[in-house]
């Protein structure tokens, strides 16, 4: 049984004081809400005090990006086992905003996912077409390249510790939502391809969240869809009213 997970992607919004008052809120509201995992994941300046005021919750923190390095010279950079330490569960790896401002490719996103693993962080991998992909007809080919290449040499032990996030570029920030059937008909092919690289009990356990535009209002009928197994939310992550309503959506 896959257990559906709402993650909040806060991107460059909040300071540590915003941070802190956004989750007191979603404490309060979240509080008996069961069944459904819940993630947060603010900028990496507030990670540490997220997690002290998360303690306790039915709320996880995540990141947003890492390096794939423990340490080292890579200045303004962030390992594993910083955010780790710093009290995450999650990190988003290859989200298309990085791919597209920060040259982030599959090789670096694979790397990444491992050093995610390695250090008993969950990756949360975003994959998904540009409009003009789609437009050519290309969805099905540039999904199969990320999914394929983004998770290449994961063992199956591996792929159960990983959330794939659908995430069609021309859907995200854009207010324009995919339909719940172009949604459930790209999950449904990346869980094809994790059938055949995996195996069916892989496939079957292995959870895909659709991410772009997710609002209140068009939730509920994304997450009737078979294959969809919660959303990565951006804009709506930012308040405290429409993030509730989403996880309650979901109910
Ligand atoms: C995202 O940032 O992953 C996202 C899906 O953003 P939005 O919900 O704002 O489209």
């Amino acid at each position: 049984m896959r257990r559906i997970i709402i993650a909040g992607n806060w991107k460059m919004y909040k300071t540590i004081d915003e941070s802190v008052e956004l989750v007191t809120l979603l404490k309060r509201s979240l509080v008996d809400i069961e069944g459904i995992e819940i993630v947060v994941c603010p900028p990496f300046t507030s990670l540490s005090d997220v997690h002290e005021a998360l303690i306790g919750t039915n709320i996880k923190l995540g990141a947003q990006d890492c390096h794939w390095e423990k340490e080292g010279a890579f200045t303004g950079e962030v390992s594993c086992q910083m955010l780790k330490s710093a009290g995450c569960e999650y990190v988003i790896i290859g989200h298309s905003e990085r791919r597209q401002y920060f040259n982030e490719t599959n090789d670096t996103v694979n790397k990444k996912v491992k050093a995610a693993i390695k250090e008993g962080l969950r990756p949360i991998v975003c994959v998904g077409e540009k409009l003009e992909e789609r437009q050519a007809g290309r969805t099905f080919d540039v999904v199969k390249d990320h999914v394929e290449n983004s998770l290449a040499g994961l063992s199956k032990d591996d792929m159960l510790k990983t959330v794939i996030a659908y995430e069609p570029v021309w859907a995200i920030g854009t207010g324009v939502v995919a339909t719940k059937e172009q949604a459930q008909e790209v999950h449904s092919y990346i869980r094809g391809l994790l059938m055949k690289a995996y195996g069916s009990d892989v496939a079957k356990e292995t959870r895909i969240q659709y991410g772009g535009s997710v609002k209140p209002d068009n939730i509920r009928e994304l997450i009737s869809q078979e294959d969809v197994d919660g959303a990565l939310v951006g804009g709506a992550s930012l308040k405290a009213d429409s993030f509730t309503q989403i996880v309650k959506g979901c109910l």
